[in-house]
């Protein structure tokens, strides 16, 4: 799970990292009160800053500074319904505006690649450190972490010296690092990043924002983690695919896809997308697994997400029949759209493969649905789809 910036600074907050909160509102006239809070050890000034699950917040005008209780209410009109990378923001953060003096950029995260854990900082933070790690590459320290000694003392002060902090700052940036590395580990996060984290102009240092990805895997040893959950933020079909325990995650094309088992669904997003260059590029729709079990009603329930995405133009069920047969498939199939009545308004191309298999066929062939086209391979059933997917006008 991805938290907002304001839930990643309650989380630092928690483990002693220099943080201020601020205060979330949803509305633009609650913005007054807010900015007299926060404001008032700043000289009335505070930030807005749209808190939705994407970076570049600042570049697209998401966050912006006010110059008093007044102009607070203006700027977080602004910014509430603001579109930011197709997030919209309904909520913003309203804090005492910082007196930057330097802008650094610092994470942790995990390097599945080397099988540990990496540390990446920069004295060049900002919103401009994707530029920085490509032309001046030298100015961004990747420091790894042995996962089963984690940052002690030593590799503390190896990170700030790899960094190149200055000395002024050293000690005290060696504390923020052993608490965000708290936050890392006792949190089970699999990043933390803090962008930037700046040293005011009484040079203090302060997480002037956080970015942080709790690991679900660990929720049943964090309770609290539930908590961060927002219902409203969530994508109305995955939300309703959690409601019904299947695993879905919407993408960005238009060929719907089913299958059962993440490895073989993984490899037919692959084969669509493979098969969508021939097609005017369509691509997957999305990523949903039934798992083992095909049943009618699971079958009808994945369908009727699938169907309520407006930018599906065509479906791929695409199922290997193993403990559960091809035949009972192919009847889950055939219930389902029986279920769903008019609601089942696009094509389906169905390819089954294993167990009874020839009777799987013979179920869909008899019932005869007119938008169920069976293809025998998986390369062939990813090509049609996508034809109908593109000839439907995606
Ligand atoms: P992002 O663009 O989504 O990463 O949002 P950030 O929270 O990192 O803000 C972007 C930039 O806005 C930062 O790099 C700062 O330069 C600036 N900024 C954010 N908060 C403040 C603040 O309180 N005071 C000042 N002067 N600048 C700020
Ligand atoms: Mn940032």
């Amino acid at each position: 799970m991805d938290l907002m910036e304001y839930q990643a600074k309650e989380l630092f907050a928690r483990h002693g990292v220099p943080v201020t909160v601020g205060t979330v509102i949803t509305d633009a006239s609650e913005a007054a009160s807010a900015a007299e809070t926060e404001g008032a050890a700043s000289g009335g000034k505070v930030v807005v800053k749209a808190q939705v699950k994407t970076g570049g917040r600042g570049k697209a005008g998401g966050v912006k500074l006010a110059q008093d209780a007044q102009d607070a209410v203006a700027k977080a009109g602004e910014i509430l319904g603001m579109d930011i990378k197709g997030h919209t923001v309904h909520r913003v953060l309203v804090a005492p505006a910082a007196d930057i003096a330097e802008e650094y950029y610092f994470s942790f995260l995990v390097d599945r690649a080397n099988r540990d854990y990496l540390c990446i900082a920069s004295t060049e933070g900002g919103v401009e450190i994707e530029v920085t790690a490509v032309e001046n590459p030298d100015a961004v320290a990747k420091v790894s972490i042995d996962p089963l000694v984690g940052v002690d003392d030593a590799k503390a002060d190896e990170i700030v010296a790899a960094t190149g902090f200055a000395a002024d700052v050293a000690a005290e940036a060696k504390q923020v690092i052993q608490r965000l590395w708290d936050v890392f580990i006792k949190e089970d996060a699999s990043l933390v990043e803090v962008n930037p984290l700046v040293r005011l102009g009484d040079g203090s240092l302060e997480a002037l924002d956080g970015k942080v990805t709790l690991d679900a895997n660990a929720d049943f040893r964090h309770e609290d983690h539930a908590g961060f959950e927002l219902r409203d933020e969530e994508d109305p079909l995955e939300l309703m695919a959690k409601e019904k325990d299947l695993n879905y995650v919407k993408l960005d094309g238009a060929v719907g896809i089913i299958g059962n088992g993440a490895g073989l669904v993984m490899s037919t997003l692959d084969v669509v997308a493979y098969a969508g260059e021939r097609h005017g590029g369509v691509k997957p729709a999305n990523f949903l697994d039934i798992g083992g079990g095909a049943s009618a009603e699971v079958m009808a329930n994945g369908l009727h997400i699938i169907l309520g995405d407006p930018q599906v133009r065509a479906v791929f069920v695409n199922v290997f029949g193993g403990i559960t047969a091809c035949d009972a498939v192919a009847n889950g199939i055939v219930h389902a759209l029986e279920m769903l009545g008019e609601e089942a308004d696009k094509p389906l191309v169905v390819r089954l493969d294993g167990n009874n298999v020839e009777e799987g066929h013979r179920i869909l062939a008899e019932a005869g649905h007119p938008l169920v086209t069976i293809v025998d391979t998986m390369d062939g059933a990813a090509d049609k789809a996508a034809e109908l997917a593109h000839a439907a006008g995606a």
